[in-house]
């Protein structure tokens, strides 16, 4: 969906694919047809209308013109149920298959953005972008505009075909349309303004109801029901008066529009009867253009109704394009075999807004392969941070990670992640079975394989117990594990994928006894013979570290093994003691 310089405007202007912008051409055409067709029977309906109104001027009817003219009308009948046919297929299908082509396209560009990317988007925006924005795209597709040139087209010919039969006319039918048009553009400003208020609302709105939805256990819990209803009641609010003054503003600026252009029939009638008493025009002539005045109105009134749509769709579809512009993760060099290489951070210095505080100031320290290193450190002092950047989450702000010597920041991210298993607090598992979840850590792995990880990961336990085994979906993001559960399913994957570098955020403080021991069990298995880092909460699993790095406040405070720190008897040392006399364990 990328587009370069030689993109037509239109579709770059709807991030639209090749595809789907010969489908909106040929979409316009077959639309532009059935309206040209629809014009057919109405034609041989004028012309029916004249042949019977001869007899009031004495004459004959020609009998054998009129079954010709009704014969002509029934092909014409089968004409317009061709090109309506074919309007459907062109329309509405294509945009469908827009649609799913934008959809999946987006998401397969979202997956190779850079993790800084979603630290500054939160995840109702992008749904937003994704089913919202593109589906207003889809109507867009599918009726808009094509009905919009469609109808501007027919108009077009109607105007000219008048045109030539009585000029005067013919300028009195389409007099105010010049007028109607003018409202609609001078009252554009103010409508784009109020949907671009309308669209943050919305926005606003689904943040608000996604945190509510979220945090409803613990606002229950926490007897907040009231108080924490009140952000989302007022975003809702917001959003229920917006609607109602963008609703206003479209409808008073339709409506005025709508009218100026009906005081056409008026002046056309006034103008028709004047030039008919001066004997300027005859009866027939008069009676034509009041039927069709009576009826020409209506694609031009679909017109005007439709433009404070398309203005409001300008906003959305720009968010689309701006999103399929948004550059990938750089780095395409190749990371195989680097993972069994040392890892060396150097001064890597970072900050999760690219330019606020720095929450890593300038940290150095080498990993040595098939060994354990331990980050330490008070709460809020980095080490998941450091962990982040290791995976390739986030690039640092400056200094660099290097495997076997090489910057990660070259490597392609998903090369440089075969190498990486990462078993982090925040587990995602997908609504899928319990084997596909696995799975996840090696696709094409086969059912024996993922099973022996899961039972090294201790996963047999529980999903024994689950209505229907291995295959019992587990629902949106294991809504039905529990923390000790969904840690042995993420181990699962880990073991799965064998990868040389773990990445373990130690999170047994939550877990039972009983759990604990399992999954400390299924930890020692997956991290023998590998480089890892983990992210220790409680010291006394860090005691056996090959290498212990205590961070403070982004910085690098101490660094060796457990006995030379307890020796030295600094911030290490210190947080032993206060957690020896708080949980009451010795080393
Ligand atoms: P630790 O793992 O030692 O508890 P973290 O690395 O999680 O520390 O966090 C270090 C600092 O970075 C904290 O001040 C935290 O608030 C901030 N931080 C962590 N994650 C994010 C994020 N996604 N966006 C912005 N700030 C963050």
């Amino acid at each position: 969906m990328a587009a370069t310089s030689k993109t037509p405007r239109i579709q770059r202007a709807l991030a639209l694919t090749d595809e789907g912008y010969r489908g909106l051409r040929r979409a316009i055409a077959a639309c532009t047809l059935t309206n040209l067709a629809l014009m057919v029977p109405f034609a041989l309906t004028v012309m029916v209308f004249g042949a019977v109104l001869m007899r009031l001027t004495g004459d004959e009817a020609d009998w054998g013109g009129l079954w010709g003219l009704f014969a002509a009308g029934a092909v014409g009948l089968v004409v317009v149920f061709l090109c309506a046919r074919n309007d459907y297929r062109r329309t509405y299908v294509t945009a469908y298959r827009e649609t799913e082509a934008t959809r999946m396209a987006l998401a397969e560009h979202l997956r190779r953005l850079p993790m800084s990317f979603f630290n500054q988007r939160d995840l109702s925006e992008l749904t937003e972008n994704l089913m919202g924005d593109v589906s207003s795209r889809e109507s867009l597709m599918s009726s808009t505009i094509p009905q919009l040139v469609a109808s501007c087209v027919s108009t077009a010919v109607v105007c000219a075909m008048l045109g030539f039969f009585e000029w005067r006319l013919a300028l009195c039918v389409f007099v105010t349309l010049p007028v109607a048009l003018g409202i609609v553009l001078a009252a554009r400003q103010h409508e784009r303004r109020l949907f671009e208020r309308q669209t943050k609302a919305r926005l606003a709105a689904s943040a608000q109801l996604m945190d509510y939805i979220e945090g409803i256990r613990d606002i229950r819990a926490c007897r907040q029901v009231g108080a924490r209803s009140k952000p989302m009641r007022a975003a809702l609010g917001t959003l229920r008066d917006l609607a109602m003054k963008v609703e206003l503003a479209v409808d008073v600026c339709v409506s005025a529009a709508t009218t100026v252009l009906q005081a056409g029939v008026g002046i056309t009638v006034f103008v028709g009867t004047m030039l008919l008493s001066g004997g300027e025009a005859d009866v027939l002539t008069l009676l034509m253009f009041l039927l069709i005045v009576s009826r020409v109105y209506g694609p031009i009134t679909s017109i005007l109704s439709q433009l404070p749509n398309l203005l409001s769709l300008s906003g959305r579809t720009a968010r689309l394009r701006a999103l399929a512009e948004e550059p990938v993760a750089a780095g395409s060099g190749d990371a195989a075999g680097l993972g069994e290489r040392s890892i060396e951070l150097r001064d890597v210095r970072f900050s999760y807004d690219g330019n606020g505080d720095e929450v890593l100031c300038g940290v150095s320290f080498t990993m040595e392969p098939g060994t354990v290193t331990a980050l330490v450190g008070p709460s809020g002092s980095g080490k998941s941070t450091v962990a982040k950047l290791v995976a390739r989450f986030f690039s640092p702000s400056s200094g660099a990670i290097c495997a076997g010597g090489v910057d990660l920041a070259g490597l392609d991210e998903e090369s440089w992640l075969r190498n990486v298993s990462v078993v982090f607090q925040d587990v995602t598992l997908f609504d899928d079975t319990v084997m596909e979840n696995i799975r996840m850590g090696r696709a094409g792995a086969s059912d024996e394989e993922v099973l022996a990880a899961a039972r090294a990961a201790h996963c047999e336990e529980f999903v024994d117990r689950m209505p229907e085994g291995w295959g019992t979906r587990l629902g949106e993001n294991g809504a039905r594990l529990s923390g000790g559960e969904r840690q042995r399913i993420s181990i699962a994957r880990a073991l799965l994928k064998d990868a040389p570098v773990v990445l373990l955020d130690e999170a047994t403080s939550s877990l039972d006894p009983e759990n604990e021991t399992l999954v400390q069990d299924a930890l020692s298995r997956l991290c023998a013979g590998k480089t890892v880092l983990v992210i220790a909460h409680r010291l006394r699993t860090v005691a056996g570290a090959d290498s212990i790095v205590v961070l403070d406040r982004g910085r690098v405070a101490e660094r060796g093994t457990h006995a030379e720190l307890m020796a030295a008897g600094g911030l290490y040392a210190r947080l032993v003691r206060i957690q020896q006399q708080s949980l009451g364990w010795s080393l």
